[in-house]
């Protein structure tokens, strides 16, 4: 129980259908579920390619029940726009969310991303981060974070994630939320309070991912817990401006009771090349992160 929604009193109904093309333990798969459990029938769905949508990126298979528009990798948030446009036109009860991976959204989609958060348009902008492009091979981008083995980065990116949320924050949106597939009841809050704020809302949602993480597929939800309990991810919401650290995040802004690094990096294949000066630096980076963020709490 969150904030008085039990998770007994949320829709059953599936959305995510058999025969999708997700890996075992894949946190599309739940996000989607997550998603589905929040807002329900109302969801139109704009997806650029990635995971959720497309086999071995030959063609869209879409097991969902939602409705969906597939569009090219650039234009997502565009297109997003215009279907908000047009319902609103038509007096539909609809809610426009883009479903999103890291690349989509930090990379090669950033533009249209930015120029619907500058126009504010009503729409909501889920950033589904596995931290790579999974469904091309497991390439590097911006938001694959230090250190960590892609097949683009055979000795640890070199280079710090980038940190979209607080961009997002920076375009001045009435809403900016951090999420984790670890925490569903927070991420639908969440979606909840984003449904009833007009204009445009982000949601940047964690996603630990088996296969390009290299980590057994039975341990999606604790490498998500472990990206909290250790600060590596941290948990936000902010209306308005006014950032808040969430519930699950709270006892992580002390220092002092964040668990180590190394235990969440520990049961990560991708990080076996890590070196304890390296391990240090990333160390470092998420006390600045975390230093940022509270400037603005
Ligand atoms: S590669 Fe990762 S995110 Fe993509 S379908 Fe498989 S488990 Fe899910």
């Amino acid at each position: 129980m969150v904030g008085g929604i039990s998770i007994r009193e949320l829709p059953r109904k599936k959305y995510l259908l058999p025969g999708n093309p997700s890996c075992p333990g894949c946190p599309e798969a739940l996000g989607l579920r997550y998603l589905g459990m929040a807002l329900g029938d109302r969801v139109i769905l704009v997806v650029p390619a990635g995971c959720s949508t497309v086999i071995e990126g030959l063609a869209p298979n879409y097991s969902m029940r939602f409705p969906i528009v597939n569009v090219p990798f650039a234009s997502a948030d565009a297109v997003a726009s215009g279907v908000a446009a047009a319902k609103e036109v038509l007096g539909e009860d609809a809610v426009v969310v883009v479903w999103a991976g890291d690349g989509a959204t930090a990379d090669i989609g950033f533009a249209t991303l930015s120029g619907a958060a500058e126009r504010g348009d009503n729409i909501i902008h889920i950033c589904v981060d596995n931290e790579a492009y999974m469904n091309t091979g497991i390439q590097r981008s911006s938001l694959t974070p230090y250190g960590a083995w892609t097949t683009t980065t055979w000795t640890g990116k070199k280079e710090r994630k980038k940190d979209v949320p607080l961009i997002m924050l920076m375009h001045k949106v009435p809403y900016v939320a951090t999420a984790s597939v670890g925490y569903p009841m927070d991420f639908i809050e969440k979606l909840r309070r984003a449904v009833l704020i007009k204009g445009f809302k982000y949601i940047h949602l964690h996603a630990p991912c088996p296969t390009g993480w290299r980590f057994d597929p039975s341990l999606t939800v604790e490498v998500a817990k472990l990206a909290v309990e250790t600060g590596m991810w941290i948990l936000f919401e902010a209306v308005n401006g006014k950032v808040k650290i969430s519930p699950p995040s709270l006892p992580y802004r002390d220092r002092s009771r964040r668990k180590p690094i190394r235990d969440y990096i520990k049961i990560q294949g991708r990080f076996r090349t890590l070196t304890d000066e390296e391990l240090k630096k990333l160390e470092s980076m998420v006390d600045d992160v975390w230093d940022t963020l509270t400037k603005f709490t």
